[in-house]
């Protein structure tokens, strides 16, 4: 699937499935999954479904955008879609698209004028996503070759909506966002060969004033554990040795099974599962970050060392009006609980800048926490009022410049606290999951468990996939240089 670059999201430095195998369904599991190296083949299921049509699905946004459309992917799949590279080479073309900041959701609406032509074509085109449950119906009428509009809330409903195209509906919707369902796949197409994504929780319940999230995704739902587990245990059968359970506020999760898993318990049943030798979690909201979760990652290896934790700023006065429901003393607190782990825990953050009546002391504030936090990365954003949100109604009133020299500024402070916690691992002993391969000979890159990138030499023929030694030489801001450890 074709993956659209993150849009505007400034990043410093590092970075269901239930498949019941019918007759019908007679993919080979190593297409499914792409655990192959190498060119992506154009998959399909064979039998009686198989001349359907094919489709193309191209993802802008964030992780859960991605995990979306390796969903809605099984989904097509499973009716007996074929997947193609190219929009020239498809019959029904999906966008599955962002809006969290403006400029996304402007690329939005240029994008399908690039598709105009090929609706005349005979060609299907749908719009998925946050922009699709912000805009609506409206989408039609700005671009009235659009035949789908489906939000990620609605997601549940994809096949009838396929049906109903297939009958030859030219208007089909899907914008509910009160569902207090989950869009469970008998299938997931996933993209990554190394890592899995599985989303644990869907939508949110905060507010905070600046974020289109609560309206694009609906209210906060989690999946059962026992749905959780058993998925685990498929993808562990499938080969899968690292999970990355994903939530727009992961740790909000509450199990609706009467057994009732608190988060960290989630987390060590996930470890505990049979060839699972890695799972990762984002996004935290810190207000939901308790001492259970440092003491899981403390007593389970396999639980990542790396914590995601938005911060958004520095300034009490701007995470009141942000709505963030924490001061800065507090977030700090959180900070101090995981920096005095047994272990070291990366940590990382979001930050915005040029919030509504952010001060040049407010900014200095964030500054000032870069130098407290000592995060090993973070993603910077300037401020972009979004419809429907609380922001929108404050006075936007510092200057794109001003926004822009902010976060510049941000980052470059961020790139130095970078470049010193990496080159103080020079000389240590990494374990990194090997996921790709440079052009040039003998030079491999993968991530370590604190999710830091890491490019290394090994004499070694074939090493994707497989977890090794990496003796740390060099570093920069950005990753780790290494020679394997053999
Ligand atoms: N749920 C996560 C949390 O609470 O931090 C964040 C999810 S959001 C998809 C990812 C990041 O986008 C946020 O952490 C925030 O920094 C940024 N963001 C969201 N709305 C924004 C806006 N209106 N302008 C600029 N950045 C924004
Ligand atoms: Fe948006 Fe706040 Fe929810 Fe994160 S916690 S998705 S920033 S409303």
């Amino acid at each position: 699937m074709q993956r659209a670059a993150r849009p505007h999201c400034e990043r410093t430095g590092v970075v269901n499935c239930d498949l019941r195998m019918g007759k019908s369904f007679d993919i080979g599991l190593q297409q499914l999954t792409r655990r192959e190296a190498g060119a992506r083949p154009d998959v399909s299921f064979a039998g009686p479904l198989a001349a359907r049509g094919t489709f193309f699905l191209e993802t802008f946004g964030c992780q859960m955008n991605d995990h979306d459309s390796e969903k809605v992917a099984g989904v097509l799949l499973s009716r007996g879609y074929r997947q193609v590279e190219t929009p020239e080479a498809a019959s029904l073309i999906l966008y599955n698209t962002c809006s969290i900041r403006e400029k996304a959701a402007q690329k939005v609406f240029s994008r399908l004028g690039e598709y105009r032509e090929k609706q005349k074509d005979g060609k299907i085109i749908g719009v998925l996503g946050c922009v699709a449950q912000q805009e609506g119906e409206d989408i039609f009428e700005r671009a009235p070759w659009v035949s789908l509009v489906c939000g990620s809330a609605s997601y549940r409903k994809l096949p009838e909506m396929l049906a109903e195209l297939e009958a030859g509906n030219h208007r089909v919707t899907g914008l509910d966002t009160d569902t207090d369902e989950t869009f469970e796949t008998e299938m997931t197409r996933r993209d990554n060969p190394w890592r899995a994504y599985l989303t644990i929780i869907e939508g949110c319940d905060k507010a905070c004033s600046y974020c289109v999230v609560p309206y694009t995704r609906g209210p906060e739902r989690s999946r059962s554990s026992e749905a959780i587990l058993r998925e685990v245990h498929q993808l562990a059968a499938l080969g899968y040795s690292e999970v990355q359970l994903l939530g727009q506020t992961v740790n909000s999760y509450r199990d609706p099974r009467p057994r009732g898993m608190r988060f960290s318990e989630l987390l060590l049943a996930v470890a505990d599962v049979p060839g699972i030798r890695r799972v990762r979690f984002t996004t935290s909201h810190p207000s939901d970050f308790g001492q259970d979760i440092v003491a899981a990652i403390e007593s389970e290896p396999k639980l990542c060392d790396h914590v995601h934790l938005p911060v958004q700023s520095g300034s009490t006065k701007v995470l009141q009006a942000m709505q963030r429901t924490y001061s800065r003393e507090e977030y700090l607190e959180k900070v101090d609980m995981i920096r005095s782990a047994k272990r070291p825990i990366a940590l990382t953050t979001d930050i915005i800048v040029g919030f509504p009546g952010e001060t040049e002391a407010d900014f200095e504030e964030t500054l000032s926490l870069l130098e407290d936090a000592q995060y090993d990365s973070l993603f910077s954003f300037k401020y972009s009022p979004r419809p429907n949100t609380p922001s929108l109604s404050m006075n936007d009133s510092i200057p794109e410049e001003e926004k822009s020299r902010r976060l510049a500024v941000l980052q470059d402070k961020q790139r130095e606290i970078q470049r010193v916690r990496n080159l103080a691992l020079t000389g240590e002993t990494v374990e990194v999951l090997v996921s790709g391969k440079s052009r040039r000979e003998n030079q491999w890159a993968g991530y370590t468990t604190s999710h830091r990138l890491v490019n290394f030499t090994s004499q070694a023929h074939e090493l994707l996939g497989t977890y090794v030694h990496v003796r740390v030489t060099d570093a920069t801001p950005n990753s780790l240089l290494g020679e394997h450890a053999v």
